[in-house]
This record gives C-alpha cells, sequence and structure tokens, in this order.
C-alpha cells in the first residue's frame, strides 16, 4: 500500500516536474521569473498529495460500500433434534454457541469465521450404518457414542449373540438409526401382533420414517426387514451356560448346572474388592454384559470377593469367560473371575476374603487383559457395586 501510494505521488511531482520546467525555458530574464517558479512547484506537490488522498478515500469508501452492500451470510443449521443420530460430534459445544450468535444479529463476518469451525449436525438417521470396531472399543463405549443403549446394538447384531464380550476388532456392526431392534416381516403379522411381540408401540412401527410405510394403507410386504423403535427381547442369559457345581445340599446354590456338591465351607461375612485396580476398563454392568470389566494387567493378583467355597476353577473358552474360577459364599451369594491367565485354587477349595485365586489375564472372548467379575444372589446376577465399593 505504502509503496502504491508512493508511486501515485511520484507521477504526480513528476507532472510537476514538466510543468515546472516551462517556466525555467522561458527563463530568459534573469531575477524576475526565479521567484513565480517556486510558489508553482509547491501548488503542485499540493495538489498531487490532494488528489493522492482523494484516491486512497475513494478506494477506501468504495471497498467499505460493496462489504456494506454483500447479502448477509446465512447459516442454515438443521434443527437439533432428540434422535440418535445427531450422533458423530456433530453437537460440540461450539455448534450451539454459534448459532445464538446467529440470531443475536453479530457482524456476518464475525459468524463467517464462527461457520468454519461449526460442524452441522446430521438430519435425523432413519437407516443403519455400518461402524467397524476397533481395538479398545467396548460395548457402553460404543452404545453411547450413537446415543443408543446397547441391548440395541445387541439386538440387531446376532454375530455377537447377545454376549458384548464377542466384540472383536474390525468387526463391523450394525447400528440401528434408534433403539430397538429389526424384524423380518412374516406373512400374517399385523402391526399390533408384532409391536406386543417385542413390547413396542404400533404407531410407533408405523410412523417411523425409515420403514417407508404407506400412511393410507398401512401393510408390510412378508419378508421386509422392519425397524420396532423402542422394540426388546430377551437377551440369551450365556452366564447360566457354564457348568457349576453346587456348594452343599442344604446351602445349595450352584444353580441349574450344578454338577456335584462340594459339601459347605466359609459363609462370607462381608465383601471387597477382587483386584488391585478398582478402575472399570470398557465394560460396565448392564443388559446382555451382567458383570463388570475391572482394569487389571495379565499376571495381576485376582483377590476372592468374600470368604466361601470354589464351585468352579475350569480352563478353557467356557463360552467366552476363559480361565474362570467361581465361588459361593453362601447365603445364595456366587462371584465369578474371568479371563483368568492362571487359576491358584481347585473346586471346592475353601477360600477367605482376599485370598490370591489366581491372576488376571486374556483368556477366552477377551481382548486386552481385564478382570470380569460378576455377582449373583439367588441365581440371577446383580451390579458388583451393590456389594463392593
Ligand atoms: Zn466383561
Amino acid at each position: 500500500m505504502k509503496s502504491f501510494l508512493e508511486k501515485i505521488r511520484a507521477s504526480f511531482s513528476a507532472l510537476g516536474q514538466r510543468f515546472k520546467r516551462q517556466p525555467k525555458v522561458q527563463a530568459d530574464a534573469p531575477a524576475l521569473s526565479e521567484p513565480s517558479a517556486k510558489p508553482k512547484a509547491d501548488r503542485f506537490a499540493i495538489v498531487s498529495w490532494v488528489v493522492t488522498i482523494f484516491i486512497v478515500v475513494a478506494l477506501l469508501g468504495s471497498t467499505l460500500y460493496y462489504k456494506s452492500t454483500l447479502p448477509p451470510k446465512i447459516v442454515t443449521v438443521a434443527q437439533p433434534t432428540n434422535s440418535p443420530d445427531t450422533t458423530s460430534a456433530g453437537q460440540s459445544p461450539q455448534a450451539g454457541e454459534s448459532v445464538a450468535s446467529v440470531d443475536g444479529g453479530v457482524l456476518p463476518s464475525i459468524v463467517r469465521k464462527l461457520q468454519l469451525i461449526t460442524k452441522i449436525p446430521e438430519r435425523p438417521r432413519y437407516n443403519s450404518i455400518v461402524y467397524r470396531v476397533s481395538r479398545g472399543d467396548a460395548m457402553l463405549r460404543i452404545a453411547d457414542e450413537f446415543k443408543l443403549k446397547s441391548e440395541s446394538i445387541l439386538y440387531v447384531n446376532t454375530q455377537l449373540e447377545d454376549n458384548p464380550h464377542n466384540l472383536k476388532p474390525g468387526m463391523e456392526l450394525t447400528i440401528p438409526p434408534v433403539d430397538g431392534l429389526y424384524y423380518e416381516w412374516k406373512d400374517g403379522d399385523t402391526f399390533e401382533s408384532v409391536a406386543e411381540k417385542f413390547d413396542a408401540a404400533a404407531d410407533d412401527i408405523i410412523n417411523f420414517p425409515g420403514n417407508d410405510i404407506d400412511l393410507t394403507d398401512p401393510t408390510v410386504k412378508p419378508g421386509t426387514l422392519v425397524m420396532i423403535p423402542g422394540g426388546s427381547r430377551d437377551l440369551r442369559a450365556w452366564e447360566q451356560d457354564l457348568q457349576t457345581a453346587g456348594r452343599g445340599a442344604n446351602t445349595g446354590t450352584g444353580g441349574a448346572n450344578a454338577t456335584n456338591s462340594c459339601g459347605g465351607g466359609p459363609v462370607a461375612s462381608g465383601f471387597g474388592w477382587p483386584a488391585n485396580s478398582h478402575a472399570i476398563s470398557g465394560n460396565g454392568y448392564g443388559p446382555g454384559h451382567l458383570g463388570i470389566d475391572i482394569q487389571a494387567n495379565e499376571g495381576e493378583p485376582v483377590y476372592a470377593a468374600g470368604s466361601g467355597i470354589v464351585t468352579m476353577a475350569q480352563g478353557g473358552w467356557n463360552y467366552g469367560y476363559g480361565n474362570v474360577v467361581q465361588i459361593d459364599h453362601g447365603n445364595g451369594y456366587v462371584t465369578v473371575y474371568a479371563h483368568l491367565s492362571s487359576i491358584n485354587v481347585g473346586q471346592c477349595t475353601p477360600v477367605g476374603q482376599g485370598t490370591v485365586i489366581g491372576a488376571a489375564g486374556n483368556t477366552g472372548n477377551s481382548f486386552g487383559a481385564h478382570l470380569h467379575f460378576e455377582v449373583r444372589i439367588g441365581g440371577s446376577n446383580i451390579n458388583p457395586y451393590d456389594i463392593v465399593q
């Protein structure tokens, strides 16, 4: 800019010089013409500055005028919805703030700047999407990311066999658009019968946009995959498949799969934490995952949560549990310790609270060493946090 101004100024003074020379050429007469040349040169200098300033003001003025006549940039942002698909980091706090500032009448230039970091939320999603499981993913984290319940992911991904421990890196999961499940329509099905089967509402099935149902004649062709929003089904209680020994005839808490009896043992008077770390790594307690995954490195000690008798100490796959120990504490309490790298106790071994029963590991359906810990009362799983803190 400065050099530009200097150029303009220079051209004017050059012009001035040309006019200035004329009186010099005519100046044959000495003395008299000398004084008249000086004011002339000064006048040109002043004129050239005035013209320069005029041009600069005109340029600035026209630029400002052009800017002010530009149509204001209107940021169109999809209405935020409660539906689960505004998922993928679309609803950052910045998004909300910038929308507010548009309403607040902030200068267009500022709004444009904010738009750069504003991710516009997606429209509500009506179809399923595919998600590839990466290393370190856990069911609750994936469900959280898509604002879904973890059951919904288990419902629609039959390859998991209702067991979040079957998650493996690289596995492709179907992520439903909303909580619920998919159902393949059969001959003779009605919206009411299907809704009842999955504890859902017929209207929700008919009105779900992804189902593309003609509202003037709501019918579904058999074989069509229909989304049942809010639908649920029983998840397979794969935990119950484990073969266990009974504690004893009088306090028998071994369950339906009890094969033999250990004949009693110590009864727990309290429960403690079964590992050094109290942190959860991965799955918490919830439907489809009836225990907690406690952070534990390969080889770290695993402790009996309470005194009792070991009713199972078994190596192998064990329905995904891997090397597993089960302790019957009496009064209906049973604890389960899974994915162990080694087992220190045998079936029917009596243990006290804090006895090292084995070492944490990565056996069975597990990626990354951790301790899968379950607590059951009368054969039903409860949240381990109810008895250990
Ligand atoms: Zn687990």
